[in-house]
């Protein structure tokens, strides 16, 4: 796509954001980085690198030089004795977790996509779920940064920025290279099966401390849930894939195909949600199989949306979910996108959401043709009134001054990004307001 005065335009997965980049640059090695960032602070251009534009806030939104690292996308280093793989920070993960299988390995927790770019991935603080685990960042023990004067630094865990420069916003530099701490590959057993919502919350300790990665559903206007129970099977158990029927079935026809088309009819009937809700819930059956964790981990998502993703302490999700059913039992707005609910625990990354604290994620949704500026801004309430973190790659409107008062490192990591970049090569509008 290209606009009148030739600037290319740029959008991003939930098209809720759009930029026109000066120019865009595909660099092939981070000496070919650092030459761009010189040139374009030369030129008086900001930087920022995109990945699969997987974000829908305006974190990755530029005017000025856009880079693309698709051309660094090589597993560089693998070292099977520690489990350590030094990536370009370009690499999908969707084409990395094959090479990690090929090599023994795997990552040890992921989301529940996989098109995202290593580096865009580690920036946001992107997670999955499990109790005793944590986001994609804390497998990360090296990042090498292209810094705004072009220099190369090197991150690694002795480094006393170490606890800044795994998840960074994309705040300090480009990212060039990651090194990661994988684990042996290994096989998980789903069982994903429906349960009423009382009866998840009763037995809530006992499912997430029990299952290596617990997360639920809920259908909003219903007591209805799906809920994902994934755990390690001992080495030797041989894989028990969906068949080829039953993964079209659930996964493209019934979770993509029939969904968008619901969500096309709701999107002008809004009184049928609820009952929607509820049918669409119940044509949800029970499965089981074993396969490769990243199988497992990672579902197709071809209905289009937008997200937004707060992490609370554990203890507030029955509260934050009586609250939320108290708005949608107050009848503001019908909504069709399951509410996802997830487990992580604490980690020692300074902006991550997980930083110090065992968290819950609650995550709304909103078909992408329909508004959700209301919606959110009630959830973001609710969740902002029990210490909510928003996903910084996911919907919000907090500021520098909320997360002043919510990150114990907020201070010092803005420092960093003083002293690194002084001149706000790598800001923009969304930065220049969570950052201050
Ligand atoms: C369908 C869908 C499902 C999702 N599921 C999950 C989930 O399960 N869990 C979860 O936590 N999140 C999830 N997300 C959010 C997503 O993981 C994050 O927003 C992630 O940052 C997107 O990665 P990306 O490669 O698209 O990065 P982008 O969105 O393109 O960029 C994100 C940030 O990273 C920066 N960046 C990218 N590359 C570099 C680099 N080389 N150097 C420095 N900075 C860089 C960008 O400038 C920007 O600041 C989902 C998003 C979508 C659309």
């Amino acid at each position: 796509m290209t606009r009148p005065d030739a600037r290319p335009v740029w959008q991003n997965w939930g098209r809720n954001v759009q930029a026109h980049p000066a120019r865009i640059a595909r660099p092939g090695s981070t000496a070919e980085v650092a030459a761009v960032v010189r040139d374009a602070v030369a030129a008086g251009h900001t930087v920022k690198a995109v990945g699969a534009g997987h974000s829908f806030t305006a974190i990755a939104a530029t005017d000025g030089v856009l880079l693309r690292l698709d051309r660094m996308s090589a597993i560089l280093a693998t070292d099977t004795a520690t489990g350590r793989v030094r990536v370009q920070a370009g690499a999908s993960l969707h084409a990395l977790n094959p090479q990690l299988k090929a090599r023994g390995l795997a990552l040890p927790n992921l989301g529940d996509v996989d098109p995202q770019s290593v580096a865009g991935a580690v920036s946001t603080g992107t997670h999955g779920t499990g109790d005793k685990l944590f986001g994609i960042s804390q497998a990360v023990v090296g990042v090498q940064i292209v810094t705004a004067t072009g220099d190369v630094l090197e991150i690694d865990e002795q480094h006393p920025w170490f606890g800044a420069g795994r998840v960074t916003l994309g705040a300090l530099g480009i990212i060039t290279e990651v090194t990661l701490q994988c684990v042996p590959a290994f096989l998980l057993h789903a069982r994903e099966e429906p349960m009423a919502l009382p009866a998840v919350m009763e037995q809530l300790d006992q499912l997430v401390a029990d299952n290596d990665h617990f997360e639920f559903y809920w259908f909003p206007h219903t007591e209805k849930t799906s809920t994902k129970r994934n755990n390690r099977v001992p080495p030797g158990t041989p894989r028990q894939p969906v068949g080829r029927f039953r993964s079209w079935l659930d996964d493209q026809f019934l979770s993509n195909t029939a969904f968008e088309g619901i969500n096309r009819v709701v999107a002008g009937r809004r009184s049928w949600i609820p009952r929607v809700n509820g049918v669409a819930a119940s044509t949800l059956s029970a499965r089981e199989y074993v396969d490769d964790s990243y199988n497992v981990f990672v579902s197709p998502r071809t209905v289009r949306f937008r997200e937004s993703e707060f992490a609370m302490p554990r203890e507030a999700l029955p509260v934050v979910l009586d609250e939320l059913a108290a708005w949608f039992g107050a009848g503001h707005e019908n909504i069709s996108f399951p509410i996802e609910v997830r487990f992580t625990a604490a980690d020692d990354v300074w902006m991550s959401t997980g930083h110090e604290r065992d968290n819950c994620y609650v995550a709304v949704h909103q078909y992408w043709r329909s508004d959700p500026t209301a919606y959110f801004a009630a959830a973001q309430d609710i969740f902002t009134a029990h210490g909510g973190r928003p996903h910084w790659g996911k919907m919000h409107t907090l500021d520098a001054s909320y997360f002043a008062g919510t990150y114990a490192r907020f201070g010092d990591f803005v420092a960093i990004r003083d002293e690194l970049d002084p001149g706000r090569t790598f800001s923009n509008a969304y930065l220049d307001r969570v950052l201050g």
